[in-house]
């Protein structure tokens, strides 16, 4: 046999050992089934692509989140990256789940800012007439007229807010990927993962690519763990408060969600530190502190999460495709905004991938070749 014949025995004798082993040929692997998992999925159901979904329940960042989008970033009063578009996208993406998993997703929720000073009130009213904002911002201040709410120089309002049940829509996506057999609740092992020229075989499965949506598990990944993920926990209270009375989320020191029944979401800490998690008892002390500057009546915790919110230094997205192996491509870094970035990432990533649509130079991961 020359080089040669041996070469082309060798590609036809693994190609017969790769069908023999993975009889499962399908367009993509994705691993992870939080929001960017879930919005990737839905990218493939829509161009008609066949897909499996890894999951293993490592982190919990889409189960914890408040869920709450919002167009304009409260501490400065300065608008969200790409807020249009992500919105235009985002909307009618949780609409459309709710129409095809027959439930409710998608809540209407007012955010009223709690204003700390007179100076605080004029710089909202400044921000009101930029040009950026005055579709997301009431120019009216608002008077409190709730005597449990602490908050003598009133508030101003948000537009186009709202809220989605994160934890409800990933538990039933699961459910629904489960019917379409299109779900395997197992860790993803990176090293049991085998390379060819167009395709990439694990265990029972041949796919001509792999998507990584994990989240803060982008840690353990080798082939992508060396991106600046700059990840920060957090955590968050439920309390069950009858007097409280209010169908809007409060911003203040904290944010305060009615959720129903009277109970609200009270969140969220901000640790770089712990990389675990699990809630802790200095988390609870820190809301339950910040919390008695925002309200004054009785209330009892009823509920308490934790999760690491997969963030970047620079604050965007890290799409793209892996340098070497462009089998692999990373839909990571949602950050504290994962709602209304998920969906629009994933159309990008996947125009990226199929047409070679390039990705702006702001959310691909060559950003960090320099
Ligand atoms: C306390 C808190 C409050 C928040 N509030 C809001 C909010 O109000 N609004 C908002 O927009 N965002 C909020 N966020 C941020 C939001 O949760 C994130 O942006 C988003 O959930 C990230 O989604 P993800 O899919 O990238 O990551 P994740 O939700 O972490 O999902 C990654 C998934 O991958 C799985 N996984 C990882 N490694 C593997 C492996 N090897 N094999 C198999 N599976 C694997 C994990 O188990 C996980 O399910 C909040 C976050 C926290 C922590």
């Amino acid at each position: 046999m020359t080089p040669a014949e041996k070469q082309e025995f060798f590609y036809a004798f693994s190609f017969n050992l790769i069908n023999y082993l993975c009889p499962m040929t399908i367009d993509y692997i994705i691993v992870g089934l939080g929001l960017a998992g879930i919005a990737f999925a839905e990218e493939l159901i829509k161009q008609n692509k066949s897909f499996v979904v890894f999951e293993d329940d490592s982190q919990n960042s889409s189960l914890v989140a408040g869920g709450m989008y919002n167009p304009v970033i409260l501490k400065r009063f300065t608008p969200v990256w790409n807020a249009k578009e992500q919105l235009e996208t985002a909307l009618p993406f949780y609409d459309h789940l709710e129409t095809k998993l027959g439930e409710t997703y998608h809540h209407q929720v007012d955010i009223y800012r709690t204003f700390k000073s007179v100076e605080e009130q004029n710089n909202w009213f400044t921000a009101c007439d930029k040009l950026l904002l005055q579709d997301y911002m009431d120019p009216e201040l608002v008077k409190n007229n709730n005597k449990f709410i602490n908050a003598p120089y009133g508030s101003g309002k948000l537009r186009q807010t709202g809220r989605v049940d994160v934890n409800k829509l990933a538990k039933d996506y699961r459910s629904f990927l489960k019917k379409q057999h299109a779900l395997v609740e197992s860790k993803f092992e990176y090293d049991q993962l085998m390379f060819f020229d167009d395709y990439i075989a694990y265990q029972d499965f041949k796919a001509g690519k792999i998507v990584f949506c994990e989240g803060f598990g982008l840690k353990e990944n080798p082939f992508f763990n060396q991106l600046p993920m700059q990840e920060v926990k957090g955590e968050l209270i439920t309390i069950h408060a009858p007097d409280l009375k209010v169908d809007y989320l409060i911003k203040s020191a904290v944010f305060v969600l009615p959720i129903g029944y009277d109970l609200y979401k009270v969140g969220a800490t901000f640790n770089w530190k712990d990389k675990t998690k699990s809630p802790t008892e200095a988390g609870k002390e820190e809301l339950e502190l910040k919390l008695s500057d925002v309200i004054n009546c009785d209330y009892q915790i009823v509920g308490h999460s934790a999760g690491i919110r997969p963030t970047v230094k620079d604050r965007r997205p890290m799409l793209g495709m892996h340098p070497k192996y462009t089998q692999m491509a990373i839909l990571n870094g949602l950050g504290t905004r994962g709602v209304m970035v998920a969906p629009l990432m994933a159309i990008k990533l996947f125009q990226h991938i199929e047409n070679g649509k390039p990705l702006d130079e702001e959310i691909s991961i060559k950003r960090f070749d320099k």
